[in-house]
């Protein structure tokens, strides 16, 4: 399988402090890759790092052949990168669906995203179309944020914390969305705290420890030694 995204050997900086010092991260096309480490090994950075949001120190990273080292992050987001950032941030004070078409954006690969695909995905958007985001419940706001990615017709969806700080019944809603997104084809790099729900959901996995990717492989190959040693499970 081509990889859609490759980045290799990804290294960055806060100031003087180094985050990351040696990120290797493979998605093939209509994989669902999870990111996984425990609290402050790099994840976000990473992230942040291939959305060209933090810069690169050294390393390389492609997203279909095109070299998004060089890119500013909307030059990357352009590039096919739609980033569902960790706390959301939609706009407060726009409505729904103004978050969703201020989002809009067909592209030579994809126009598959519109306010109609979104709001079947999440009729719950269609019922709160008018109201400002900052009056949605935490739930609705991670739909809405899932929603503006999707809107951009992004190659890859980039989910940090998919399902942080929801309630149980509302998380179910999102796996169950992120399920029939991977169904579509569409590929997939996700960070989140259930386990359970990354293995049954990831084609790859891959553990960052103190800023650099210590392991990868498939779901199934995870030992409960990998799990203890790595991500304190
Ligand atoms: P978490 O699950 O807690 O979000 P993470 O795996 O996403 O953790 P990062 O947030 O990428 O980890 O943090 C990696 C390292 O970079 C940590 O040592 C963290 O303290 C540091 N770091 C993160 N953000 C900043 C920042 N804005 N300024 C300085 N250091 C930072």
């Amino acid at each position: 399988m081509a990889h859609l995204l490759q980045a290799t050997g990804l290294e960055a900086h806060y100031g003087a402090s180094q985050a990351l010092f040696g990120v290797d991260l493979n998605i093939a096309t209509g994989e669902v890759v999870a990111l996984m480490g425990r609290n402050g090994m790099g994840k976000t950075t990473t992230i942040r790092t291939i959305c060209r949001m933090t810069p690169l120190s050294a390393g390389s990273v492609f997203l279909e052949g095109a070299d998004l080292g060089a890119m500013r992050s909307h030059h990357a987001a352009r590039a096919g990168l739609g980033l569902v950032p960790e706390g959301r941030r939609c706009f407060p004070n726009l409505s729904v669906q103004e978050n969703l078409t201020a989002a809009a954006r067909t592209t030579r690969w994809s126009q598959a995203w519109t306010l109609d695909t979104v709001t079947d995905l999440f009729p719950r958007l269609a019922e709160r179309a008018t109201q400002k985001a900052s009056s949605l419940s935490g739930g609705e706001q991670q739909m809405l944020a899932i929603g503006r990615a999707l809107m951009t017709n992004p190659r890859l969806l980039i989910l940090d914390e998919a399902t942080e700080g929801l309630a149980p019944t509302v998380r179910s809603e999102i796996w169950a969305a992120i399920r029939s997104l991977k169904s579509s084809g569409l590929s997939i790099l996700i960070v989140d705290k259930s386990l359970k729900d990354l293995m049954s959901l990831a084609d790859q996995c891959a553990i960052l420890e103190r800023g650099r990717t210590v392991w990868a492989g498939v779901p199934a190959e995870l030992t409960d030694d990998v799990t203890s040693r790595l991500l304190g499970v």
